[in-house]
């Protein structure tokens, strides 16, 4: 499970926010890393997009943009993400669909750091806290890792550590 905004993926056009669901490039290093996974591997995107709630952007906005997200990392299965402060609503996304996950026992608990979303993705999956990561660069990240049980690692260690594997002597 792997977090986006500033772990994945960056705006194109350099602003704090993305101006548009194309306004987006991946980190320079987290395609490197995400390549080192095997196809046992399920890569999920988990995100807070409390941009919604603010009026920053719509929900079908947000869905473009984890679509667009979708479409230039291949590895990455589908993307759960929050759009509202209280962590009562998830969506899901997939290439060509979005699930409306908000009428669940983790509603409320939904927004990182928060678990709700790790918990569910957890689910769908069959797998064990034991079994998954959770990359991230916020502390909420961090926070949200420890209250699912699940091993947290920083994107800067993530990056760093399969560039370093893979930089030629
Ligand atoms: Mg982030």
């Amino acid at each position: 499970m792997i977090d986006l905004d500033g772990t994945l993926r960056e705006s194109h056009s350099g602003q704090l926010y993305f101006q548009n669901p194309q306004d987006q490039q991946i980190i320079a290093g987290a395609d490197i890393a995400l390549n080192t996974y095997q196809e046992n591997w399920t890569i999920v995107g988990i995100t807070n997009q409390g941009g919604v709630a603010a009026g920053h952007k719509t929900i079908q906005t947000c869905i473009q943009e984890q679509q667009y997200t979708l479409q230039l990392v291949s590895l990455l299965k589908e993307i759960y993400f929050c759009p509202d402060f209280e962590g009562k609503k998830c969506f899901r996304v997939t290439r060509h669909n979005a699930h409306n996950h908000s009428q669940t026992k983790w509603s409320g608990q939904y927004r990182k750091p928060q678990a709700g979303m790790l918990k569910l993705a957890m689910v769908r999956y069959n797998h064990s806290p034991e079994d998954c990561v959770y990359v991230g660069d916020r502390p909420e990240d961090e926070e949200a890792a420890r209250r699912a049980g699940v091993a947290f690692e920083w994107a800067e260690d993530w990056i760093t550590r399969h560039q370093t594997i893979t930089t030629p002597i």
